[in-house]
């Protein structure tokens, strides 16, 4: 939909509306200088040019720290400097270069568990999966007592609390995925919060001064088979540098059947402490079960950056708050070989694309005859694929503090099959910026629908959450699933497609099959959405209640 066009000032009351969270039926008109650029600049060329190169061979999949990460984020800075940006990394610069720690841990091929005078062993990587929880050249826990502590999770807003106050120090904890999703009063039902991430366990047992989290792997509550897990958790793990938050010594995963035979062995019935756990008035059971386990580490300390550029805005009040595009720049890199051999993992979709995408915002809104009201910072974040780290390093160490950031939009892996009737964030239905995502799709005459998979935690793997932890309201814009001129299904049979064949694997390859107008229509999508965020009086907020709003209102008054 087109508008007429407008001032200056009309624009801003006009955003204003919107996002005063009306019911809205209607599209929100798009001032005909924001459609121009989004048109002109937003385009085939201007998105397939730098996928291109960043999923060249010569880039050698962008792994964290290699001369291609070094060549990407070179192309990404002087990209943005090229349209006239400001550098938007700390002291003047265009990167922020922080390190992150690879720990490589040597196992034993078995991990023994001893229940009255039985020894379970259970095998590396069929039953049992396990990473250090410690930067060190060893891990260890020795004869260390183990408790079934059901969900593993303090939650005052629910009124739940699995440790009931137990001293749960030195003990190796078994705790239950995802959190209790049978009750939609509850844990918001059926929507994996982050409670029922393990990230979230192995942090919270940290808390208890656990020993090690043992996390029971079921497919259907982590929302993926134990192959995911497998190859996952399995060879060099990179994280930040650990500071003085408490550190669980083995984060640890085993397989339903394996805990079975666990429990058994003790005389433990399964099923009854997993109905117990249900309840609000669980406690944690000691097993009366024992384990050793004992890791040596290798440890590597190496650096990869951040890219930035800046668009300060127009408005003086408002210029020193900030609108983050984000995308990681960041791939596998060179790994085991295909069937065909090849062993460059490209990242072409994921997650070239969403560069791309970045690129040509840059481009369109450093094109606006009129800039923002609010700065626009263009982030290209690193590390992403081992764990959101260059997002985590920005949250930790923003250029804009958290309360001054109005929102984070990002992009991770674009749309290749072309135009959809439908536009899918994630996530909706936890801020205000649902009303602005809604108005844009209407205006694109699309529907805008939230995350396909709510159980699977998406929220929570994408660089967006890194913005959430610290209150930014925040949302990736995904492809939409139901494809103009083709029947019902094909857009996710095209999805499900892509994660059985290329995900993660070295077919990850850019192709002349590809079909970019879908992309066009969502970088555009994300301009508006942007735009409109950007020229408010007031900034986005979380729904009442949401997870992430108590820390944003701590984040405001810390302005
Ligand atoms: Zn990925």
């Amino acid at each position: 939909m087109i508008s007429k066009r407008c001032g200056h000032r009309r624009m801003t009351a006009l955003a204003a509306v919107i996002l005063a969270n009306v019911a809205m039926a209607h599209a929100v008109p798009i001032p005909s200088e924001v459609e121009r650029v989004a048109k002109t600049y937003i385009t085939r060329a201007s998105l397939e040019a730098p996928i291109r190169f960043l999923a060249s061979d010569a880039l050698e999949g962008r792994g964290p720290a290699t001369r291609g990460d070094l060549l990407a984020r070179t192309y990404l800075a002087t990209e943005l400097q090229g349209l006239g940006l400001q550098p938007g990394g700390p002291n003047g610069q265009w990167q922020q270069p922080f390190d992150i720690v690879g720990v490589t841990a040597q196992l034993p091929k078995t991990w023994r568990f001893e229940a009255k005078g039985k020894a379970v062993d259970l095998k590396y990587h069929d039953e049992f999966i396990a990473a250090s929880g410690v930067q060190q050249e060893s891990a260890a826990i020795g004869n260390a007592e183990v408790v079934f502590v059901g969900y593993g999770i303090q939650a005052p807003e629910f009124k739940w609390d699995d440790f009931k106050g137990t001293n749960l120090k030195g003990k190796v904890l078994v705790m239950l995925n995802n959190d209790p999703d049978w009750d939609p009063k509850l844990f918001a039902g059926n929507r994996r919060l982050y409670y029922g991430r393990w990230t979230y366990k192995y942090e919270s047992g940290a808390r208890q001064g656990a020993a090690a989290v043992i996390i029971i792997h079921t497919t259907s509550s982590a929302g993926y088979p134990w192959q995911v897990v497998q190859s996952s958790w399995s060879g060099e793990q990179f994280d930040l540098p650990a500071g003085d938050e408490p550190h669980v010594q083995f984060q640890a995963w085993i397989t339903e059947d394996a805990t079975r035979r666990v429990f058994a062995a003790a005389g433990q019935n399964i099923d009854k402490l997993i109905a117990a756990a249900r309840q609000r008035n669980f406690k944690p059971v000691s097993l009366g079960i024992r384990t050793s386990l004992h890791s040596q580490n290798k440890i590597s300390r190496v650096q990869t950056a951040n890219v930035a550029g800046l668009l300060p805005g127009s408005d003086p009040k408002l210029k020193d708050e900030a609108v983050i595009y984000s995308a990681h720049h960041d791939h596998l890199g060179v790994g085991e070989p295909d069937a065909t051999g090849d062993r460059i993992y490209n990242g072409a979709v994921d997650n070239a694309s969403g560069c791309a995408q970045v690129l040509a915002l840059a481009r369109a809104m450093s094109a606006l005859p009129t800039k923002p009201r609010r700065s626009i910072l263009f982030l290209f974040v690193a590390a992403e694929e081992q764990g959101l780290l260059g997002s985590e390093y920005y949250s930790k160490h923003p250029t804009f503090p958290s309360g001054k950031i109005a929102a984070n939009l990002n992009y991770d892996s674009a749309n290749i099959w072309g135009r959809t009737k439908d536009a899918v964030f994630i996530d909706l239905g936890k801020s205000t910026l649902d009303a602005v995502a809604h108005g844009v799709a209407s205006s694109q005459e699309r529907t805008d629908k939230p995350s396909q998979f709510p159980d699977r935690g998406a929220f929570y793997r994408s660089d967006h959450f890194s913005f959430a932890r610290i209150g930014v309201p925040a949302l990736s814009i995904d492809g939409g699933v139901d494809f103009i001129g083709k029947p019902q299904g094909w857009g996710k049979e095209r999805v499900e497609e892509f994660e059985a064949k290329h995900y993660h694997q070295p077919s990850d390859q850019i192709d002349d099959s590809w079909n970019y107008d879908g992309m066009i229509e969502d970088t555009q999508l994300g301009l508006y959405m942007g735009w409109l965020v950007a020229q408010a009086d007031e900034m986005p907020t979380w729904k009442p209640g949401d997870e992430f709003e108590a820390v944003r209102k701590q984040a405001l008054s810390a302005r």
